[in-house]
């Protein structure tokens, strides 16, 4: 389907915005990316937890939902996926890559990431204004500084990450306050959730994301660079 068109932002309106939305609930940030541009905005999920979903659909129903599917899931994510889908009636759409599964993660996982994962994203952000992650800055470093609303130079686009500021301590409080349908993996030591070949559970005390491509030097896929 084609997006509506909205007016492309300034980036000092982009800034002013961000800055705005800082202290304001994460639902502030989603009211204005769905006023502001309607169905050009897509929602990309991990399926690690249904926070961001939770937030999104209470302010836009309708919203397109895009979950990347790089063959490499576990089992679990996808079941997990099917029950979030059913719970929310999500306009949901599972982008696949291009290629067949192969052996690329074994010793080239940025080319296995920019097939799997980064192509599928830019495909289906094609012809929309914004997506919206659950990009949170306390999950690494890298991410510390990201802002609520910012341009994605890379794709053209503006990019929203409406729970930018919270921390792990405030996304336990609204799974058990809301009562949200929990991963499978998480009870099990998995505290960020990616491909199998490429998760592994963390210890107690050891950094979220260190299970993610453990032993490397990579920390992102190639999604929020
Ligand atoms: S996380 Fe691993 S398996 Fe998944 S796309 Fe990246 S390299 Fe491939």
């Amino acid at each position: 389907m084609t997006a509506t068109t909205f007016p492309a932002p300034e980036l000092n309106e982009l800034a002013a915005v961000s800055a705005r939305l800082e202290h304001a609930p994460a639902t502030a940030a989603i009211e204005w990316a769905w006023e502001r541009f309607g169905d050009g905005l897509v929602l990309a999920s991990s399926f690690q937890d249904c926070v961001l979903i939770d937030l999104v659909v209470s302010v836009a129903p309708d919203i397109e939902v895009v979950f990347l599917d790089t063959q490499y899931h576990f089992a679990e994510t996808l079941w997990y996926v099917d029950q979030v889908r059913s719970r929310y009636d999500l306009d949901l759409r599972v982008i696949s890559p291009e290629v067949a599964p192969d052996d690329r993660w074994l010793d080239d996982t940025d080319a296995c990431c920019a097939i799997r994962k980064v192509e599928p994203l830019d495909r289906a952000l094609r012809g929309k204004a914004a997506w919206m992650t659950g990009l949170r800055r306390s999950e690494s470093p890298v991410r510390a500084n990201s802002p609520i609303v910012t341009f994605d130079v890379g794709r053209g686009l503006t990019k929203v990450n409406p729970i930018a500021t919270w921390d792990d301590i405030d996304v336990a409080g609204y799974i058990r306050d809301r009562d949200l349908p929990v991963h499978p993996l998480a009870a099990r030591g998995y505290a960020s959730i990616g491909c199998w070949p490429c998760t592994r559970s963390v210890a107690e005390g050891e950094d979220a994301r260190a299970g993610r491509w453990a032993g490397t030097d990579k920390t992102e896929c190639g999604l929020h660079l």
